[in-house]
Order: structure tokens, then sequence, then C-alpha cells
């Protein structure tokens, strides 16, 4: 049997044993509704807060600006959809919002359905060819209207690590000014393992954050919101989450993500891991540049997250390539959206400007803390046949 390499840790991660057993363990004796009175409840009730405390410790915030929700997508949902419904409510006949053209579809598709609505304006700022964007581009695009900026803090397909303290800190001066100040959110799930994610530091308003991706569980991620943010909610029901997200929360979830938070570590030793994962990225990179097929997708060095290889295979299939990867032990992801059998470039790989017009598959592989040198030398190598087709 082929050796399995998994090389799709930005789809998800495989969860740390220690998280699992931190939620089992949990799950069997705090089994109580965390909002119930009792001392179940409470007891359980207890461990969610330490557990808040944690998380909120990681990012700077304090413990009642951490929102638990199902996941990056209905952070990114409730941000948006919020943020928007309470200005058009509170202030504004129009409303703008500055995002980009590479953000994760929970952001886009959710900022194109509300302009289909005609209730929104939106700036969507290109990258460049590496797939960068700058903070002064941002500042920019800023109208009278706007009352919001998204932009993601890396990018899930190309990797791109986008400048999210120099905005913040621009965008401080000028709401430091504005009668209404403009929110700012990120989406930082994919930033989560390497990079600081200080919110007084970076200056965000409003940030999306998932479990799965950190070697936590599926089903959990957090939304912070500042302290006195005009935010609606997302949904209905429930005075859960400080009357900001009803639902009974997702306990044993809570506690796996509580314990994956805690295993990445200090920022610094999270550096150091950014540094030894970089040295395999770059490895895969130089070796497959080599091919003329093969044709690199997003930037290079520090403006690149550590652990993303995105290239296009001219000429090939993407589909087809998948396949063959597969089969050949590696996992590995397309940046398509596979519609109805047809495998189209996603709108971020469109958004580069590229190879709009050439066929090519796009192959995405992003690296974990589970990686060696020997996975990347077998992903090489396999690799390189297919390109040679
Ligand atoms: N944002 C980004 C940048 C992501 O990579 C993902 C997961 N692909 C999401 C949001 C959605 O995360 P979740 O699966 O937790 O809904």
């Amino acid at each position: 049997m082929v050796k399995r390499i998994y090389l799709d840790n930005a789809a998800t991660t495989p969860i740390d044993k220690r998280v699992a057993k931190a939620m089992r363990d949990f799950e069997l004796e705090f089994y109580g509704n965390p909002n119930s009175i009792h001392r179940e409840g409470q007891s359980a009730r207890a461990k969610i807060d330490f557990a808040r405390a944690e998380i909120a410790q990681f990012i700077n915030a304090k413990p009642q600006e951490i929102i638990f929700t199902s996941g990056a997508t209905e952070a990114n949902n409730h941000a948006l959809r919020g943020v928007i419904s309470s200005a058009l409510r509170n202030l504004r006949s129009k409303v703008h919002v500055v995002t980009t053209a590479i953000e994760h579809q929970s952001v886009y598709e959710t900022l194109k359905l509300m302009e289909s609505w005609k209730i929104i304006d939106v700036t969507y700022l290109k990258p460049d060819k590496q797939g960068m964007i700058e903070a002064s581009d941002v500042i920019k695009a800023i109208t009278d209207n706007t009352v919001l900026i998204s932009v993601i803090h890396v990018s899930n397909e190309i990797g791109s690590v986008l400048p999210i303290r120099e905005i913040g800190k621009s965008l401080e001066a000028i709401n430091a000014k504005a009668k209404h100040p403009i929110l700012f959110h990120t989406d930082a799930v994919q930033a989560a393992k390497y990079f600081n994610l200080n919110v007084e530091k970076n200056n965000v308003d409003l940030m999306t954050i998932s479990a799965h991706k950190i070697n936590g569980p599926k089903g959990i991620g957090a939304l912070y919101i500042r302290s006195g943010t005009p935010i609606d909610n997302l949904m209905t029901g429930g005075a859960q989450e400080y009357g900001m997200r009803p639902g009974t929360q997702n306990t044993p979830g809570i506690i796996g993500f509580a314990k994956a938070i805690q295993l990445l570590g200090s920022l610094e030793e999270r550096q150091s891991a950014a540094r030894r994962i970089a040295v395999l990225r770059d490895k895969l990179i130089s070796e497959l540049s080599q091919f003329d097929r093969c044709d690199l997708n997003g930037p290079t060095g520090d403006q690149r997250a550590p652990d993303n290889v995105n290239f296009s295979i001219l000429g090939a299939d993407s589909e087809l390539v998948m396949s063959k990867l597969d089969l050949a032990g590696i996992a590995a992801s397309t940046g398509s959206a596979c519609v109805s059998g047809s495998a189209e470039p996603s709108h971020v790989i469109r958004a580069l400007g590229k190879i709009n017009d050439i066929k090519a598959a796009t192959v995405r592989l992003t690296l974990g803390k589970q990686n060696s040198l020997s996975d990347i030398k077998q992903a090489i190598k396999v690799i390189s046949t297919l390109a040679r087709e």
C-alpha cells in the first residue's frame, strides 16, 4: 500500500491526540448544559469560562469579547451581516464595504449576495500578480459611506500574508477624526498558527478564527467582537454567548478549541515552528519551479504563509491531477471550484489575472506539523512526474 502524505492542512488538520483526550474526558464528566443553574450546568460553565479566557488571552482580548460559533463560516457571516444590518438600521441609507478579491467564499459570497439585494456597495480590491494587496490601497478605497473593511489575514488558497497591522494603524488615525468610525474585520483562520493575532496591536474590531485549522475539532470557531461594536445578531432564539449567539454551546468543542490554542505555544514557539515549515515550503517551491509548466501562484518569502504552496500546471486538467496525486498517496487540493463536473479556477486564482485563457490545473499543497522532509521529497517526485507528462 502506498504511504499516505497529507498535504491539505489548509482544508483541515488532523486533530491532536491531546485535544481529542481533553474533549472526551470533558464530555463524559461535564455533560450539563452550561446555561443551567444546577451544579451539573455550573461545573460545565466553569470549564467553558476558563476555555474562553484562554482563547481571549491568546488574542489579547477580554473573555466577553469571544463569541463561540459553529466555525469560521458562521463567524464571517455574523461579522458581515451583523455589522451591515446594524449600520443600515442605525445610521445609513447607503452602506459601502471595502474587501479584497481573494477572500474566503464565506466572505466573498456573503457580500456578493448582499450586493444583489442592492443594500450595499462593495469594493473588491484586486491583488497584484503575486497576490498581494497594499494597506494604502485599502485606505484609498474608503468613501464617505464606508462602514466596514474586511480583509483576510492569510489567504487560504495562495498564502498571501496581508498587511493587517498596517491597515489597522492607518484606520486608527482615520477613525480618530471620523463621525462614524469604520469597523475593521479580519478572517484570521489561516493566520492563527504562525502569526501574531493581538487584536490591540492589530487594531481590529472583529476577527474570525476556527479550531479545525489548528489541530482542534471541527464545528467550533469564534468571532472576536470588540466591546461596544455596533453589530446585530445573526440568529434569534436565546440569550447564550452574552445574548449574541443563541443555542446551547458546543461545550466539548470549546474545550478542544482551547486545548488546541494552548498547544500552539507562545509567539516565539510559533515563529520558530513557522521557520521550520517554511524550509519545507521553499524546497517544494524551488524544486517545482524548475519545470516550465509549473507556475507559482502567490507571493514568496515573508509575504507568503510558511505552510502554503500553490501552483498551476499549465495544460493539465485539475481533476485528473488531483486523482493521480491521490492514487500516488498524496492528499492535496485544487484551487478550483468544481461546478457540475467542470473545474473552473476559483475567484482567487482568477483575481491574479494570469491564466484565465489557458487551461491549467491548480494544485495547493499545505503543510502541517506532522510533515517531514521525506514527505516533501516524495511529493516532489510524484508532482515532477505529472509535470513531465
Ligand atoms: N476562512 C478561511 C480563510 C478558511 O480557510 C476557512 C476554511 N476553509 C473558512 C473561513 C471556513 O472555516 P470553517 O470550516 O470553520 O467554517
